[in-house]
This record gives C-alpha cells, sequence and structure tokens, in this order.
C-alpha cells in the first residue's frame, strides 16, 4: 500500500470523528463582532490550539489588542517549499433568529449538509485542513513540505490585528505561497479553486461646484452640473 491511500484511508476511517469534532467546534458561538461573546471567541480560539497541540504541531496564541491569532507549524523540510494555510475561527452574527430552521449554535444535519454558523465560513474549511495535516501525520508519514498556520479570531470584522501585526511577524509567517479555504465549494463533490476575489472598495466622494446658483441662460453648457461631474468621475 502507498503512503498516500495509506493516509486517505486514515482520513476515511475518521470521518465520523472528526464530523463531530467539527460539531464540538461549531457550538462554540465565536461571534467577533459581539463584544459579550469575546469568551466564546476565545474559547473557540483555544479548540483550535488544541487540535494543534494534540497532533503534535508546534502552537503558539498570538495575541492583539482584540481576539488572538491562533499560530501553528508543521516541523521544517530543508529544500522544500513552505505552504500557509489561512483561516479564521470566528463567525457571523446570526440575526435574525427566527429565520433559522435550527438554531445556528445546535448543529444540525438535513438532507447530507451540515447546518450552523461558521459550518462553511470558516469552520469547516479550516478543520478539513487541520484533520488532513494530522490524519497524514498520524500515519508516521512525514509532510513533503512545511505546512504553517494561521488562524485568526477577527476576520469577520475587518482583520484590524493582522493588518497592524502583520510587519512584526513577517518572518515567523515567511512562506512561499498561502492558502486560503475562505471560499465555496459550488457542488457535492466539485471542488472549486478560487484565484480571484474582487474584495471590497469604500470611499466618500465630495466634489463641490458652484457656491451660488449660477442661471441656466447665462451659464448651462458653458459651467458644468455637479451632478453629471460626479458621474462623470465615477464612470
Ligand atoms: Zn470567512
Amino acid at each position: 500500500m502507498t503512503a498516500f491511500s495509506s493516509i486517505l484511508d486514515t482520513l476515511k476511517s475518521a470521518s465520523e470523528v472528526h464530523l463531530q469534532d467539527l460539531v464540538e467546534w461549531l457550538r462554540i458561538p465565536s461571534i467577533s463582532s459581539d463584544s459579550q461573546r469575546s469568551g466564546d471567541v476565545r474559547a473557540a480560539a483555544d479548540w483550535v490550539m488544541q487540535k494543534f497541540t494534540a497532533a503534535g504541531l508546534e502552537v503558539e496564541l498570538i495575541p492583539t489588542d482584540r481576539h488572538p491569532f491562533v499560530y501553528a507549524e508543521t516541523e521544517a523540510v530543508p529544500g522544500a517549499p513552505v505552504v500557509m494555510v489561512y483561516g479564521h475561527y470566528d463567525v457571523q452574527p446570526v440575526e435574525p433568529l427566527d429565520e433559522w430552521i435550527s438554531g445556528p449554535f445546535d448543529p444540525t444535519i438535513r438532507d447530507g449538509n451540515l447546518y450552523a454558523r461558521g459550518a462553511t465560513d470558516d469552520k469547516g474549511q479550516v478543520l478539513t485542513h487541520i484533520q488532513s495535516v494530522c490524519g497524514w501525520l498520524s500515519t508516521q508519514n512525514p509532510l513533503p513540505l512545511q505546512i504553517k498556520f494561521l488562524i485568526e479570531g477577527e476576520e469577520e470584522v475587518g482583520s484590524e490585528s493582522l493588518e497592524e501585526r502583520l510587519p512584526a511577524l513577517k518572518e515567523r509567517l515567511a512562506c512561499d505561497c498561502v492558502v486560503i479555504s475562505d471560499s465555496s465549494q459550488y457542488a457535492d463533490g466539485q471542488p472549486a479553486i478560487t484565484y480571484g476575489l474582487r474584495g471590497i472598495a469604500t470611499y466618500e466622494l465630495s466634489l463641490r461646484g458652484p457656491s451660488q446658483d449660477l442661471h441656466s441662460g447665462s451659464f448651462g453648457g458653458a459651467v458644468m452640473i455637479t451632478a453629471v461631474a460626479i458621474c462623470l468621475v465615477l464612470s
């Protein structure tokens, strides 16, 4: 049996345990935008830390002014690439509550899908990476490259701490590529590679025009209407 098929067999045979792990993590209401939930957000960080620790990875909780990063890494492999897996353990708010068929923190399977806040954003994906690496290591096969994990707790509130701390963590987080699975899979059994995202750009635009009314008969055509100028700028 090749190393790879033994790794896949190990993962397959543990799938029910892995599902229960995810359910346990999903029960933690780690809503980063709600200050009343900061204890739960921290509990979600501790939960993922403990997963890494149990698998024998080097783990560190990196504090920030708000919610900490969970950082973990496998052993360095000289000459091989370093891959970083980025993800987040915080979740979106859950209101309006009466639109949920089952409770947001009461993970429930319906029609083969698991429903809970964070199931696909981003706890399910993060745990898939963690279980894959842990499953691989549990077969005593060495990883062909080094994997670093950076799991943050403020993705849903703008990742301010990440932006602040990145320069100081530059060396520790150095890698050849970053894998982000905070994205979608369009159908069962149809994985997708997202290679471009639009992101968000927000701004306030002010345009100042004449300080007094200008008579259209005298100035029309010679002076541009401010509303038209704004349309031109936007287009
Ligand atoms: Zn996300």
